[in-house]
């Protein structure tokens, strides 16, 4: 075993098989090691530096199925919201004034909005804040969209995979979606030249460790700048209501492992990971990430971008999230920093 992860610290990386091993035989002896050496190499890459990007969902329709996601299409219980353009130019004003520079327009895939009112959107928000960076994450979208956002001024563009097994994919979502189009996507968005970010959610339904080690050799082969993983967490309006939680454990080794693999990367503690473990954003810094994505949603609206049960900060105003996040942040040594937190090779 210690071989392994020996191998994993000097050539930052193993292969397949071991990683296999690794999952199935890790302990609370292994993941400490992993988590101090992950730790370590973001010292070493970004200081005591915790960047921050706001979170703005600004739509819950989807035209999807995903069988996970509580925002689905069908999911009648589900209450729909759209935010104006003034609503969402209004959170980013907030967020500048608490010194993000760094905004992410999410939302489930919502034909609503045509490749023209993104396009706007991104460059009203750049005309207004040019010193801050805009991530989309909007889904699948046509090579040609995916340009006409970036001429617009989009800078990054977060779409997790998922999950890299096609087989595991399909029991994930409905037979309309395939990975074959979401990793064409991702090789799309990267060609045209954004900040690109895939990932996957951990303990999902019908997971492998198999399925795990999959993910991992992907990320090899994409070499994204971004990725986003948090443990799977049930809802209880989707056929998976029944099926149990990821891990945070195991969620944190995973971090550690990117972290380790991949020392520049831009590599958030999510918030499904502060969900399930309430000191799940120190824990992750602690396992090697550097990123943190609080909402800047309005209050009002929180509740109902509801991807899984019990999603925390729903309620809190954002001047509160910023201070509470901030201290947690100071109490681990880190430093929450006004920059763009761009991907850079060094
Ligand atoms: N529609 C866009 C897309 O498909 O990329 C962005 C929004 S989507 C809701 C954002 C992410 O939420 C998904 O990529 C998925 O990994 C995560 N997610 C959805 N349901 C979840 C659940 N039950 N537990 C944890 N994460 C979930």
């Amino acid at each position: 075993m210690l071989n392994i992860v020996n191998k994993l610290i000097e050539n930052k990386s193993i292969e397949k098989d071991e990683m296999i091993y690794l999952l199935k035989n890790r302990d609370i002896s292994i993941d400490k090691i992993l988590a101090d050496k992950a730790s370590e190499i973001r010292n070493n890459n970004f200081g005591n530096k915790i960047y921050i990007r706001g979170l703005i969902e600004f739509t819950n329709y989807c035209k999807n199925g995903c069988y996970y996601c509580g925002i689905n299409k069908s999911n009648k219980n589900a209450q729909r919201y759209r935010l104006t353009k003034q609503e969402i130019l209004e959170c980013c004003k907030q967020g500048y004034s608490f010194g993000f520079r760094s905004f992410v327009l999410q939302g489930g895939e919502d034909n609503f909005y045509s490749d023209r009112d993104i396009e706007d959107l991104v460059y009203s928000i750049k005309e207004k804040y040019d010193d801050c960076a805009v991530t989309l994450s909007i889904g699948e979208k046509s090579y040609e969209s995916y340009l006409a956002y970036f001429n617009a001024g989009a800078d990054r563009y977060l779409l997790r995979h998922e999950t890299a097994d096609p087989n595991h994919y399909k029991m994930l979502h409905p037979k309309d979606m395939s990975l074959e189009n979401r990793k064409k996507c991702l090789y799309n968005l990267k060609e045209i030249g954004y900040q690109t970010g895939c990932g996957f959610m951990v303990g999902s339904p019908y997971q492998s460790f198999e399925n795990i080690a999959e993910d991992i050799e992907f990320i090899k082969e994409l070499k994204p700048h971004m990725i986003g993983i948090g443990p799977f967490i049930s809802h209880k309006d989707t056929i998976f209501s029944e099926f149990k939680n990821g891990s945070a454990e195991l969620t944190l080794f995973l971090l550690s492992i990117l972290r380790i693999m991949m020392p520049r990367v831009l590599l958030p503690a999510t918030t499904a990971l502060a969900t399930l473990d309430p000191m799940g954003r120190e824990k992750g810094i602690l396992a090697g990430a550097n990123v943190l994505m609080p909402n800047l949603s309005p209050v009002s609206v929180r509740k109902k971008y509801s991807l899984y049960d019990n999603k925390i900060c729903t309620s809190d105003e954002a001047a509160e999230c910023n201070m509470c996040l901030r201290n947690r942040v100071k109490s681990i040594g880190c430093e929450i920093v006004e920059q763009r937190g761009d991907y850079s090779e060094e």
